[in-house]
């Protein structure tokens, strides 16, 4: 796993990479624009010449997280234009910095399968908007809070499955997400039945990157709390089997707790359960 951290993108997002740097990061997340708000001012030149010099020099891969205000599922015809407007910006500007991979929330939905057929038709939208691109969407496994859907792996599936372009599609799993969901990775049995089942119904090659983090909450408890690696009710088991998965040498993983100035440490921890150290 190339073990990273999400970076603040104060100052301009080409600054992200030295603070990956700083925290020992083989990889970073990014907010391509402030995630909670809708527009921002348009990507300058200079900052997308200046964003990619530093991937050069750096060389670290970079992936990109999604606005929390959008919702893909919504029946408001006014909430979902401007969803997909956001989206399609978002991965706009994933494509031009030459980011190759967009997070986003599947989506709110009283309703299941409305929603996920609501979810599957607006990804479609987007993806006409953006013909020809490279940088491609990520839906992310959610604690399954409320209405909102992404927290069975069947969710995910039936969102790929109904999709004209499954191959522009990934997931990312987030660990703190799948532990509120119910998915008991807390041991090495479950963290193995646990990828079972998302192979059998998600696959695992559509696994496109990890979020690393730990649960505040007990499991199946359904609401949003990160905690950090190691210091919640996960503990390091799960995180020993993810960082020494062969299936996701090369695959991303980032940190997402709240204290940035703890991520050198966090990410010191998980090299540190590398086998053969
Ligand atoms: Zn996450």
């Amino acid at each position: 796993m190339l073990i990273g951290a999400h970076e603040s993108i104060a100052g301009g997002v080409s600054q992200a990479f030295a603070r990956a740097e700083e925290h020992g990061a083989r990889s970073l997340q990014i907010f391509t624009k402030n995630a909670r708000g809708w527009s921002a001012p348009s990507l300058t030149d200079t900052e997308r010449r200046a964003f990619r010099a530093e991937a050069r020099r750096t060389g670290l891969p970079s992936i990109a997280h999604g606005s929390y205000l959008v919702n893909l599922g919504s029946e408001d015809p006014a909430l979902r234009e401007r969803s997909l407007a956001c989206v399609t910006e978002e991965l706009t500007r994933c494509e031009r910095l030459g980011i190759s991979l967009l997070v986003i929330h599947p989506g709110a939905h009283p309703d299941e399968r409305r929603g996920l057929r609501l979810i599957a038709e607006a990804i479609d939208e987007v993806h006409r908007r953006t013909p020809r691109f490279r940088a491609r969407l990520c839906l992310e496994s959610t604690a399954g809070q409320g209405h909102c859907l992404g927290w069975r792996f069947w969710h995910l599936a039936e969102i790929l499955s109904q999709v004209a372009r499954e191959d522009r599609l990934g997931v990312c799993l987030d660990t703190c997400h799948l532990f509120a969901a119910g998915y008991d990775l807390s041991t090495e049995k479950g963290y193995e039945a646990v990828m079972a089942e998302c192979d059998a119904t998600v696959g695992l090659k559509r696994v496109g990157c990890f979020h690393l983090n730990d649960c505040k909450k007990p499991l199946g408890c359904r609401v949003d709390r990160h905690e950090e690696v190691g210091k919640g009710a996960i503990g390091r088991v799960a995180f020993r089997c993810l960082v020494n998965d062969p299936r996701f040498v090369n695959t991303i993983g980032v940190l997402e707790t709240p204290f940035p100035e703890r991520y050198a440490e966090a990410i010191r921890l998980l090299e540190s359960l590398r086998r053969g150290r």
